[in-house]
């Protein structure tokens, strides 16, 4: 299909990342941690620079950064009980604004190895919500824990995506 279709974002004034910087789990000076509802794996949570980057204009200091959070955030996802392993996952055909996927694994689940648990999210019936949030909010306290950043977008209440 030539030309390709614009992805999402393509203009950053017309970007649903920019203007959802405030809403996330977790947030840094540089970037936020959303929880994807909806899913039917155990766990999606997605990492974005507050600004408008791709991954191939990720300037170093953040690129360098991005990795060090991406293992954090697998740690502590591979650290909840019934999770075996943190898929990492950068696709970027549909936005354009940087997204790093973070999928769990569930224990046992072994026709889940792989790349098929993106096909198996679109097929499992939707995982509890109070079990995901309650896991997702283990993850960011631990990433505070580890690495700084803070649970809201601002000092205060903390917030829930
Ligand atoms: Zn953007």
């Amino acid at each position: 299909m030539l030309p390709e279709p614009p992805r999402h974002g393509e203009d950053p004034s017309d970007c649903d990342s920019c203007r959802g910087r405030d809403e996330g789990i977790w947030f840094n000076e540089r970037w936020r941690l959303t929880r994807i509802a909806k899913v039917g794996v155990p766990l999606v949570l997605m990492l974005h620079p507050l600004d408008h980057h791709d991954l191939a204009d990720l300037p170093d200091e953040l690129a360098a950064e991005l990795g060090v959070l991406s293992t954090h955030i697998a740690r502590h996802v591979q650290a909840l009980p019934h999770i075996s392993r943190a898929h990492v996952y950068r696709i970027g055909d549909g936005g354009a604004h940087l997204h790093i996927w973070f999928f769990a694994r569930p224990e046992g689940q072994a026709q889940m190895y792989g790349s098929w648990m993106v096909v198996w999210d679109d097929l499992l019936p939707e995982y509890p919500e109070d079990v995901a949030e309650a896991d997702a909010a283990i993850v960011a306290d631990a990433l505070v824990a580890s690495y700084g950043g803070r649970r809201s977008a601002a000092d205060g209440e903390p917030q829930h995506a």
